[in-house]
């Protein structure tokens, strides 16, 4: 196996500007949000689950995956 071909993917702590952090899976050292499910007025407003936070998490690594 050769170095370097793989970005080392690692848990960063992803945080809000409202506060709330996520653990997710990264290549990148540190993650901010500007916005999220917990402080987004959509989610604040209607409705607040656990699937809309993961839902948002999962399309934010997929994001930083490609990259
Ligand atoms: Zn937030």
């Amino acid at each position: 196996m050769k170095k370097g071909i793989h970005p080392q993917l690692h848990e960063v702590t992803a945080t809000c500007a409202c506060g709330a952090e996520y653990k997710v899976l990264s290549t990148k050292e540190k993650i901010t949000l500007e916005v999220c499910s917990a402080c987004h007025p959509f989610f604040t407003g209607k409705r607040t689950n656990i699937v809309d936070i993961e839902g948002q998490v999962e399309r934010f690594n997929k994001k930083y995956a490609k990259k």
